[in-house]
């Protein structure tokens, strides 16, 4: 029987890259495709040489043509700093690449799954709880985040529009903050900056008073909801998909100093503009569909990602 044929755009980046790894142990056909604008060679380089992995240089934004059986639609740079500083782009990657895979799917029946994020929601009230799927969002058009939550809200739409008009098999993932090895040392995310300063023994910088709350999912984890929502019968709706488990930012940094031995001190700096004060998923929907709920706890996957960045991740900082 043929190979399954698995696209992964956006694959040489922190998810997509471990994404790739569990298509490829799975014997999957993997083309992993990325333009390396945040993502890089190193974080797939371990598999050049399979016979089922290829990387492909490309850009979403421009028109290409393939013939896979899956596409994971997840070219776009999720950390702020990149987004902000490729704003443009970053609405450009999410919308002419969301119109380019789907074109894709519609041409060649492949099932797509595009990444979207919990950003689409904006930022809730404080006192909001767990977000489900049906909220619908608190976004500033013109806010700082606006690039990449609209880019993302509109892709959504895309996806839609395709199911509709073009019965495209497509599902959209609305990812939580994750993170674990591979993470971009200098993507300024708190998880790896707060790591690497402890390694450094340098200050950790809590934004406010710390007590903004956040949910995070490690990465295997998010892999397997990915690939399970993949392979799942497409919901007509977004699926959220994160850890609900939730902590402070000053706790995090204090776990992440516990954690790595360090004498980091922590301080505190000014909160950035539309910083939200909590983010948690509500992930009922996915558990009820796909069976599927995080099992690496918070400190397991910091104990991971910390041995990770002790190994491999200070050489660009
Ligand atoms: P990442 O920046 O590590 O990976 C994104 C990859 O896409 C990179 O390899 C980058 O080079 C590539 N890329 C960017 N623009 C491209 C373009 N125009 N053409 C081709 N490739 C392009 O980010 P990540 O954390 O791995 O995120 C993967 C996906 O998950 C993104 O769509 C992101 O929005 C979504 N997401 C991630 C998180 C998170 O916490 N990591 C949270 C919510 C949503
Ligand atoms: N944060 C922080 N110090 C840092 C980086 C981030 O206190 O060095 C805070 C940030 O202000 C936010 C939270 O940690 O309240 C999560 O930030 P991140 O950029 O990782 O994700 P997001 O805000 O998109 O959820």
């Amino acid at each position: 029987m043929a190979r399954i044929r698995v696209l992964v755009t956006g694959g040489a980046g922190f998810i997509g890259s471990h994404l790739c790894d569990r298509l490829v142990e799975a014997g999957a056909d993997v083309l992993c495709l990325d333009n390396f604008l945040t993502g890089s060679k190193k974080n797939v380089e371990h598999l050049f040489g399979k016979p089922n992995f290829e990387l492909l240089r490309h850009d979403v934004v421009e028109p290409i043509l393939l013939e896979p059986d899956r596409i994971y639609n997840l070219a776009c740079p999720s950390a702020p700093v990149h987004y902000r500083k490729n704003a443009v782009k970053t609405v450009k990657t999410n919308v002419m690449g969301a119109i380019h895979m789907l074109g894709m799917a519609k041409r060649t029946k492949a099932r797509l799954l595009q990444a979207s994020a919990s950003e689409v929601y904006g930022s809730p009230p404080a006192d909001a709880g767990p977000i489900a799927e049906s909220y619908r969002g608190r976004v500033n058009p013109i806010g700082l985040r606006a690039c990449y939550n609209e880019g993302k809200r509109v892709a959504e739409t895309l996806v839609r529009d395709y199911r509709i008009q073009n019965r495209v098999d497509a599902r959209i993932a609305r990812i939580f903050n994750t993170f674990g090895p591979r993470m971009a040392p200098d993507d300024g995310r708190v998880v790896s900056t707060f790591i690497v300063a402890a390694l450094k023994g340098e200050p950790l910088a809590v934004h406010g008073d710390g007590s903004q709350k956040r949910s995070f999912c490690y990465v295997s984890d998010m892999v397997e909801g990915l690939l399970r929502l993949m392979e799942a019968p497409a919901p007509e709706g977004p699926v959220n998909m994160g850890n609900p488990g939730e902590v402070s930012i000053l706790q995090l940094a204090e776990m992440i100093i516990a954690l790595s031995g360090s004498k980091s001190e922590i301080r505190f700096a000014p909160l950035p503009g539309e910083d939200t004060p909590g983010r948690r998923p509500d992930i009922s929907l996915a558990r009820e569909l796909l069976s599927w709920e995080p099992g690496v706890g918070l400190e397991e996957g910091l104990k991971r990602t910390i041995a990770w960045f002790q190994d491999n991740g200070l050489d660009d900082c």
